[in-house]
């Protein structure tokens, strides 16, 4: 088609620049995104494996518009999948999506569109894409405008191994066999190398690309705070800070989500549950204040999040203990998606241990109870780490961080200062000794503090000389120096299940004086530390007050349209606007976030609140950095100019969809434009011999008719030309007629 040929392959790969600021705003690619769509360009297979937020499917989602035909993206679930598509067609990006939602009216209408070539995204969900109806449909849109692309989005579902399980999605080997040409994009965010393979061998992928970003997200600042009786008043405090602020807050049971939730509403701060045990209609419900900026905060269990598009949360709170290191970068992941600063802060109790070890009981398979066993150790091996928490979370997925302080973590920013335990350290280990490294821990504090339990008394351990030589400590000190002593790998646990102590060198090194040991003193001891870390960058005073102006002017437009406010601008763009402050359509084009069809709905209505704004503050306008600079070489503007003396991109669209077949007004529906716009475009077009065939524009007759007028009276001004015309003949007839005139003289 004219519109892919032109964009992609006349003119080359630099154009991918312009097509992703003209369509999704941006000023350039993401790490590994344009590598990624080049491939894409290429046909090739590829698995992409890449963090939340970092820019996934916009691998998809351009090429779409540079590929000929239809591409199809697979995903697991409903509301990600309106979300996406509501953001596509935002701007002005021909996507729809069939699942289970519709009507079967309106699956038959969008089902047509695709037929027609009307679509250039179609979202479905994997059992749809295998029913009866479906397949057949594929088969003729194969035929009549071409498959392009199939992407397969949260590729990891794919796996019984990963921890979203969908049978569904086993079967689209059965779509990859039925179109062996179709290249398949997969991609998750779940890196294990188990699930790695599975996707490879499910799926099918042939000699595929596979893409392994860093799972590292410098944007987010990681800590664990002791939880302690003042906690709940570190929380509310926390949340104060910044009030309006989305964030997270996770809880392990219904109980605990709905206590909390009320109790943070009693003390004033709006907050929302959201659990298994409500209904699906008030998940929903809540789901869509959260995401709207009604309430800010929404305290949930995990059942609440895959698949939450929302890029400005600023916080996670894991009130408690996440279930195993993977979940907890998940969850902590859905903060800062925008790349701003954002945290993820764990409250954690010792005690906490306990709670999620006994649930390990109630388990009935013991291998899954080991299982579990060991995900709880890593839990408690980050929580009470005194390293980079990062480090700790990456090697979880096999990555090394390069660097050697993080910067971005408690530990790294404030390390923890140590004490020396060396003596402890000795009756520890001495007393695993004697005991003969057949115990647990709690059997070896018990002897250390002189317990009389029956276990003791049934192994004659009272007899020992460790008895009761540890009576200066608490259980939990014990504890904590005894898992010191785990992580430092100066003390080992069998991994079996039983989680025996057992000696090793280091034990030995310690016991034999050769080896000090120096334990971090606990968090609840020393002082909080969160204070020193920011937010989010800060503004100036002034930037962050029209910052504000901006943010409530977006929720009324965000209301107004039934849209999630990032669905208007994500937070960066209106931190932008804060700080640039445009004066003009063509600074407010330079604004991060801000694409054509952005620029058209938007620039009006934003750039005249930011003028009235900084009239009635007395703040400078139009502070744009860049603009001198980027004037000369900017990669943007250039291929922008490039554009500009041919159709632009969206003069193209239009065009696409005019070639398929579409009305004026079909196509004024389909973009969400005015009609005087397209009317524009299309008369652009015409002059730019675009196109040629005006029948459906103006029928022959009144074309002829049309053609005498101009030729009696000038073709200059249209007014005349109209007069002598009449009523029954449009301006727009008049000047399609006149710009194809143009072209031929
Ligand atoms: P993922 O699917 O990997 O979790 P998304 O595709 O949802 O990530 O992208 C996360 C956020 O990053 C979105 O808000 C998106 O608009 C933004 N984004 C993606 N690519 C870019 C880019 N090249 N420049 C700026 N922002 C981007
Ligand atoms: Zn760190």
């Amino acid at each position: 088609m004219a519109f892919s040929a032109a964009v992609s392959l006349e003119q080359g790969i630099p154009q991918l620049e312009a097509v992703l600021k003209q369509y999704f705003g941006h000023d350039g690619f993401r790490p590994g995104q344009r590598e990624i769509v080049e491939q894409v360009l290429q046909g090739q297979d590829q698995l992409i494996l890449m963090p939340t937020g970092g820019g996934k499917s916009l691998t998809y989602q351009l090429p779409a518009l540079l590929l000929p035909g239809l591409t199809i993206v697979v995903s697991p679930l409903i509301a990600l999948m309106q979300d996406q598509v509501e953001r596509l067609q935002d701007n002005g990006i021909a996507a729809t999506y069939v699942n289970s939602s519709l009507t079967p009216g309106q699956r038959t209408q969008r089902e047509q569109a695709a037929l027609q070539g009307r679509i250039k995204l179609l979202y479905v969900a994997p059992e749809r894409l295998l029913s009866e109806s479906f397949l057949p449909l594929l088969d003729q849109i194969q035929a009549r405008v071409g498959l392009s692309l199939l992407a397969i989005d949260e590729a990891h579902c794919v796996s019984e191994w990963g921890h979203d399980f969908r049978p569904e999605y086993r079967q689209l080997a059965r779509v990859r066999e039925r179109y062996p040409g179709l290249p398949a994009l997969a991609l998750t965010a779940t890196a294990t190398e188990r699930v790695r393979q599975d996707i490879l061998s499910q799926l099918r992928l042939e000699d595929p690309h596979v893409h392994i970003a860093s799972f590292n997200r410098p944007n987010l600042y990681y800590e664990v705070r002791a939880k302690h009786k003042d906690s709940y008043a570190e929380l509310v405090h926390l949340l104060r800070q910044q009030p309006d602020a989305a964030v997270i807050i996770y809880c392990q049971s219904r109980k605990s989500v709905e206590f909390l939730s009320e109790r943070l509403n009693r003390d004033g701060i709006s907050a929302l549950p959201y659990h298994a045990g409500l209904s699906g209609e008030q998940r929903a419900e809540h789901q869509s204040r959260f995401i709207r900026d009604d309430v800010p905060v929404l305290v949930a269990t995990v059942a609440f999040g895959m698949g939450i598009g929302k890029p400005d949360v600023r916080a996670v709170i894991h009130y408690e203990l996440p279930r195993n290191l993977e979940g907890y970068y998940q969850e902590s992941g859905r903060a800062g998606r925008d790349s701003q600063t954002a945290q993820c802060i764990l409250f954690f109790s010792p005690g906490d241990r306990a709670k999620v070890e006994y649930l390990i009981t109630q388990k009935p398979d013991e291998q899954e109870q080991r299982i579990a066993r060991q995900q709880l150790n890593q839990v408690m091996a980050y929580a009470e780490s005194t390293t980079c928490r990062r480090r700790i979370q990456l090697s979880y997925f096999g990555e090394t961080l390069q660097i050697g302080n993080c910067k971005n973590c408690d530990n790294c920013l404030r390390p923890l200062p140590l004490e020396d335990r060396t003596i402890h350290a000795q009756k520890f280990l001495s007393c695993v000794a004697r005991c003969r490294e057949r115990f647990g821990m709690r059997h070896i504090i018990d002897v250390l503090r002189g317990a009389n339990t029956q276990q003791i008394r049934r192994h004659g351990h009272e007899k020992l000389s460790t008895y009761g030589i540890g009576q200066d400590q608490t259980v939990e000190e014990w504890q904590r120096l005894g898992r010191a002593l785990l992580h430092q790998n100066l003390l080992e646990e069998a991994t079996d299940g039983y989680s025996i102590l057992k000696l090793n060198e280091g034990s030995w090194q310690v016991l034999r004086q050769q080896l000090q040991v120096q334990v971090a003193i606990p968090i609840s001891a020393a002082t909080p530390r969160l204070e020193e870390s920011g937010p989010v960058q800060a503004l100036d005073v002034d930037s962050e007050g029209l910052f504000q102006h901006l943010r409530a002017l977006r929720k009324r437009l965000a209301d107004d349209l039934g849209v999630p406010p990032y669905g208007v601008f994500p937070d960066t763009s209106l931190r932008a606007m804060a700080q640039q402050r445009p004066d003009s359509q063509t600074q407010f084009a330079q604004i991060p976030g801000v694409g054509t069809r952005k620029l058209e709905a938007y620039s009006a209505v934003f750039t005249q609140a930011i003028r009235a704004y900084c009239e009635a503050y007395d703040l400078p306008l139009g502070l744009m950095p860049e603009l001198g600079r980027a004037l000369g070489s900017g990669p943007i503007i250039g291929s922008t100019n490039t554009v500009a003396s041919s159709p632009s991109l969206t003069q193209k669209l239009t065009l696409e969809l005019y070639q398929q077949g579409l009305s004026l007004e079909e196509i004024a529906q389909q973009r969400q434009l005015k009609a005087r716009t397209i009317a524009d475009h299309l008369a652009s077009l015409i002059e730019a011999g675009e196109i040629s065939d005006l029948e459906r524009l103006v029928s022959p007759d009144r074309h002829e008719v049309i053609l005498a007028t101009f030729k009696k009276l000038g073709s200059e001004a249209l007014t005349p030309v109209r007069e002598c015309l009449g009523e029954q003949y449009t301006y727009d007839e008049i000047r399609f007629v006149r710009a194809l005139h143009h072209r031929s003289s």
